[in-house]
């Protein structure tokens, strides 16, 4: 177990590895992690991304992925699927047969998406255009952003709309974080007011 509360992206080769994957996720959650500090007063540790192969035949899906990595409550894994589109959102820790019921989830971005981080083009890279992301990479910091936030247990605003939780995550970096949601930061021990490691207590 470690010692302190951390989010790992992780990023997952289902073909040959490409470091601009790995850079690109650096940049990413670097973006992410300064937003949440800037916006709320707090924020999250981040640690390097870290890199593991999934072998070409065995089925990829989010949860077949994320369930081959041992639970740990003080980690927030955040899956990056390179070559494979397993889709997307959250699972909570029991959903993954850990002992802990919800916080932290997990949380998975794949296909084009994933190559949009990286800089690549996805449709060069094999990647179909979906129909509700734009291929940008603001885009692609917002989604981060309400991700992480699901991981930490916050729900979407009853409206749908309001917040970077809602609909607002197309609009990163100019998107809101409401009282209730500022609520959620405050308790989680996933975010501290700083970039130092916060420890278990
Ligand atoms: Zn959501």
């Amino acid at each position: 177990m470690k010692e302190s509360y951390i989010v790992q992206p992780t990023v997952v080769w289902t073909k040959d590895r490409n470091q601009a994957y790995v850079d690109g996720a650096d940049a990413a959650f670097t973006v992410v992690r300064d937003w949440f500090l800037e916006k709320s007063g707090h924020t999250f540790n981040l640690e390097p991304a870290d890199a593991m192969y999934w072998p070409p035949g065995k089925p990829a899906s989010f949860y077949g992925i994320a369930t081959s990595i041992p639970c740990d409550e003080n980690e927030i894994i955040y899956l990056l699927v390179v070559g494979a589109d397993v889709g997307g959102g959250t699972y909570g820790g029991k959903a993954l047969g850990c002992p802990y019921s919800t916080v932290p989830g997990r949380a998975c971005g794949s296909g084009g998406s994933v190559a949009v981080m990286a800089g690549l083009d996805p449709e060069e890279e094999g990647f179909p255009p979906q129909p509700w992301f734009h291929n940008e990479l603001h885009e692609i910091h917002g989604s981060i952003a309400h991700e992480i936030g699901h991981c930490v247990g916050m729900p979407h605003p009853e409206d749908r709309l309001t917040t970077f939780m809602g609909s607002q995550w197309h609009l990163f970096p100019d998107q809101a974080i409401s009282d209730a949601e500022m609520k959620v930061i405050r308790k989680s021990p996933f975010f501290h007011p700083s970039f130092g490691k916060r420890r278990k207590s």
